[in-house]
């Protein structure tokens, strides 16, 4: 251990960058990414990958994945409401399982089994609907009352004698976790590899457009023209498609997490409860990772808050009451761009040559893969994928929308 430190301090090892060394931007690129999240990164990735399109730039404000990616609870599910949500984040999924051996590096991809939690039997009617749904669409999900949920969470406190007692559950065993930095990692590398540039603490101040098409951005360090623009800017969606001209449904509210103190393994599975608005799963290194729902006031900042810690340990002690000794560790908030049927707002926009990837609130960690295949998909060929169709940003004054709220409000 010594020597090794010792020979890589003095530098007699063999250093491979992960990403090359940032250049001087040029004037033009075939596709600008404004964005440089696990989205943005991933729709790079697959251009390049798929399509050999590596004339790309990802423009970044900040650095690689310091956006709501390095901020997420990593939950990874495809247990929604509506046939196409479920089919949309299936397809993520499934993409998932193989990202360790795509990247060649591993993303500690963890497959847990995820419960939700119904305290009431309105949650037990949307349980059994989802289930339904889940099920005639190829999706593993199942009804379970407490004596089934006993025998794989019988940490989880089920008396009947609490103020919200368990009634049952939605089960899906391919819920899953993963390492939210490697995901970022390893699509940007894959990306950059290939010949896409990664440009950090390079803003996008304003979208260049003629004659009704965008052009080209305006960032920080100078003009850049480009063939196609898309934004993948997750909590400052409305902001940057203010600069192209047109206005989103959105609201952006700050969304909080923390962690423990890590302890022995116990908790294999992860468990939501839309009722208590808390959610909980143990990473590999045994920190809780522990959230509920967003902060209810819109305000673009990322602080953390006492009045959101107090709230959520009173309900976590409900479902694990040993934890009442176990100390908090770090406490974080990003910002979540809430749409009013809680599904993204994907594809073309008012403006030609621009498109958008936006809307994730509280649940576009689990979106990432399939944002990007799809993306790339739509940028290459200037088609619009069926999967991605039914988020389109036009569904809201056509009256289509694709309410998700009974599966993705606390539930990420
Ligand atoms: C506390 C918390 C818990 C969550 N838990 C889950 C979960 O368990 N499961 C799940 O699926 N989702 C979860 N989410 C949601 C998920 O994190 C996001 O939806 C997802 O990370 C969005 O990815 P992205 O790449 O679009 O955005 P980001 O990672 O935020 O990337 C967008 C990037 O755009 C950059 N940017 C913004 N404006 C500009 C500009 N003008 N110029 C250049 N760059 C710009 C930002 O700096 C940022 O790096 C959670 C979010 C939070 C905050």
């Amino acid at each position: 251990m010594a020597f090794a430190l010792l020979k890589y301090g003095l530098g007699f090892g063999k250093f491979e960058r992960q990403f090359p060394k940032q250049k001087d931007l040029k004037d033009s690129y075939d596709v600008v990414i404004v964005g440089g999240g696990g989205h943005g990164a991933a729709t790079a990735y697959y251009l390049a990958r798929d399509y050999g399109i590596t004339n790309v730039a990802i423009l970044e404000r900040g650095y690689l994945g310091g956006g709501n990616t390095a901020r997420n609870t990593t939950i990874i599910r495809s247990n929604y409401l509506t046939p196409e949500g479920v089919a949309f984040y299936d397809e993520s999924l499934s993409l998932y399982k193989d990202l360790s051996n795509d990247f060649d590096m591993n993303i500690m991809y963890s497959e847990r089994g995820h419960f939700t939690l119904a305290h009431t039997d309105a949650a037990v009617r949307t349980s059994r609907w989802r289930a339904e749904v889940n099920k005639h669409l190829g999706v593993d999900s199942e009804l379970v009352f407490p004596n089934e949920i006993k025998k794989i969470c019988p940490q989880l406190n089920l008396s009947e004698d609490v103020r919200y007692p368990v009634m049952g559950a939605l089960y899906h065993p391919p819920g899953a976790i993963a390492r939210h930095d490697a995901v970022a990692w390893g699509y940007a590398r894959g990306a950059t590899m290939r010949g896409v540039e990664l440009h950090q603490k390079t803003e996008v101040t304003g979208i260049k457009r003629s004659n009704g098409k965008a052009v080209g951005v305006e960032t920080t360090r100078g003009t850049v023209n480009a063939g196609k623009i898309i934004q993948c800017v997750a909590g400052r969606s409305s902001l940057v498609a203010k600069m192209a001209g047109f206005k989103l449904p959105i609201k952006t509210v700050p969304l909080q997490a923390c962690v423990s103190q890590p302890l022995k393994p116990f908790l294999d599975a992860i468990i939501v409860s839309g009722s208590l608005h808390v959610y909980i799963s143990q990473s590999s290194r045994g920190e809780l990772v522990m959230g509920g729902s967003t902060d209810p006031y819109g305000v673009y900042q990322n602080r953390s808050t006492l009045e959101f810690k107090e709230g959520l340990m009173a309900h976590m002690l409900e479902l694990f009451p040993f934890l009442g000794e176990v100390k908090i560790l770090r406490q974080w908030a990003g910002m979540a761009d809430m749409t009013p049927d809680f599904s993204p707002v994907m594809g073309e926009t008012p403006v030609d040559n621009y498109y958008i990837d936006a809307g994730w609130g509280t649940w576009g960690f689990k979106a990432t893969p399939v944002c990007g295949k799809r993306n790339a998909e739509m940028l290459a060929t200037g088609t619009v994928p069926e999967v991605l169709k039914p988020f389109r940003l036009s569904r809201f004054e056509e009256f289509h929308q694709v309410g998700e709220k009974g599966a993705a409000s606390v539930g990420h």
